[in-house]
Formats: structure tokens, sequence, C-alpha cells
């Protein structure tokens, strides 16, 4: 039995998940979210009985802080955590991360994030693509899966697949699509990895951004493969054009939003969307993304 527990992140409902998992081997989590909600957490957990010192096996997805930011507090209750090796030696020295994140998000830091303690090496257990983790009661296995994040992996319990960010941001009844920040945004490792989700054939997902995906996943993953293309061929005249951020910008964000409401969104989705998944952040992304191809 799989509880959603919602972080209100930002005031938001249905914009970032932690998914808890009642086993032989005690209460696991899948993802943290960050530390700014870190109280939510504890009272979400404490709803079902638990408290952080309960949880001894995290599971995140990326390192990205609103999966995993708050992942060092439950290492401190003695919690082991289970990542992509990528994501290792940033997480036992968070300082370079935070100082990129800081450059991004300057005097918003704390507030969107709040603080990241590094977590010690002996707590960090990195898993190979197609490793499967046997706990009592729980059997879980991990693939690693770029594009979004090159530290990227999905946890599969069966036929269902936590899939972070690869399968997109999708709120309610809403249109799927692709959150793209930097700094290691790669379309084609992004359309191979939804190519692997496909072949797991799972009958459910599980969104960090939101929640569960059930009923028609081919369909699913077929219309993020669609938007991501769409938002990636979007923005490369600009890059082209060398049109500086700023510019691109509030054009791109009016852009989404038209989608979002032709997909049915309402103001209200609107602003979650926008918590789980700012606009600016997918310029950003897709940018760098453009422009280290042309590097090539
Ligand atoms: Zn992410």
């Amino acid at each position: 039995m799989i509880k959603i527990l919602d972080l209100q992140f930002l005031g938001a409902s249905e914009a970032i998940a932690v998914f808890l998992l009642e086993t032989d081997s005690g209460p696991v989590l899948i993802e943290t979210g960050p530390y700014s909600t870190f109280p939510v957490l504890e009272a979400g957990l404490a709803q079902h009985g638990y408290t952080p010192a309960d949880i001894k096996h995290v599971f995140i997805t990326h390192i990205h802080f609103d999966h995993a930011g708050a992942a060092w507090a439950f290492a401190e209750h003695g919690a082991t955590i289970y990542l992509h090796p990528f994501g290792e030696r940033h997480m036992n020295n968070p300082e370079k991360l935070l100082n990129s994140a800081r450059r991004i998000y300057q005097d918003q830091m704390d507030t969107l994030w709040g603080e990241m303690k590094p977590i010690p090496q002996e707590q960090l257990r990195v898993v190979a693509h197609g490793e499967t983790i046997y706990l009592d009661g729980l059997t879980i296995r991990a693939w690693h899966t770029p594009g979004h994040a090159v530290h990227h992996l999905v946890w599969q319990i069966g036929d269902k697949v936590f899939t972070g960010d690869v399968a997109g941001v999708k709120i309610g009844a809403g249109i799927v699509v692709p959150p793209c920040p930097p700094p290691d945004i790669n379309v084609e490792d992004w359309l191979q990895s939804i190519r692997l989700l496909s072949s797991l054939k799972p009958t459910e997902l599980y969104l960090t951004h939101f929640g569960a995906v059930t009923g028609d996943i081919p369909t699913h993953l077929l219309d993020l493969e669609r938007r991501l293309l769409d938002w990636a061929n979007w923005i490369k005249p600009y890059v082209d054009d060398q049109t500086p951020a700023e510019t691109i910008i509030p054009i791109f964000e009016h852009y989404v939003q038209n989608q979002l409401i032709e997909g049915g969104a309402t103001p209200v989705d609107l602003a979650k969307y926008a918590a789980a998944n700012p606009a600016h952040m997918s310029v950003a992304g897709l940018i760098r993304y453009w422009a280290k191809r042309q590097e090539q």
C-alpha cells in the first residue's frame, strides 16, 4: 500500500510528493522533498504513526533539492540513502550543489529549499543499473534514467514505477510536461529513458509532481515525449539567434501557460504547475542543452 504525502510546497497542494511504504523492514520513503518542507513531512509521517527516526531506508530518484533535499535529516537518524552513483559525491559533500543553487536562487534559497548537510559515505548506498535491493518485505529495482539529470534513476516495485521527474510533471487531470532545469538536460537520453520506462510495462507510475498515473500509461509517455521535443524545438531558434534568456522567459511562460490551459488547467492548477516546474528553469535548461550540442 503506497501512501502519498503532500508536502504543500510553497503553499501549493499536489506540487511535491513523498511516497511512504509500510514494509516488514519498517516504513520506507521514496523521495524526501526539500528540507524547507521537513516539518510538513514530519506531520505527514505522524499521521501514520511514525517519526523520522523510524525511517531506516530512503530511496531517492535524483539529488535535486525538491526530491532529496531532506535526505540528510533521515541520515542523521541513521537511515541508509539509496541513490544513483553520480549523486553520491554531492550528497556526501553538498557544498558545490549549494553554491550553484545559490547562484540561481539567491535570497530565495532558504524559502525554497532550506539547508542541506553532508551525508556520511557509509550511509550512501549507490545502485547499479538494473540492480535489485532486497529488504524484508520489499524488493525494489533501480533503473538509471538520464535525460532530466545525469544522476536520475527510477525505482521499480513489481508493476509500479516511481519515476521522479523522468515521466514528467502531471497535476490532477492536467497535461504531462517535461521539467527541464539546468545543468544536464539531454533530450536524446531522456527519450531513451522514456523508452526504457515503456519497456518495463508498468501499470502505475508514481510522479513526484504529482502522484499516481494509472490507466493509459503508453499515451502518457507518448505525450511526454512529444511535449519534450516540442519544447526543445520551440527554444532552438531563440538559442540560434542568441536571444537572451530574460527575453525568452516571458514568451515561453506564455506558450506553456496556453498549453496548460488548452489541457484544461484552472488558475489554481497553473499555480501548482508553476510551483512544481517553473517555466524559467526549463528555458535555462534547454538553452544549456542546445549550447552544449553546438559545442560538440
Ligand atoms: Zn529534478
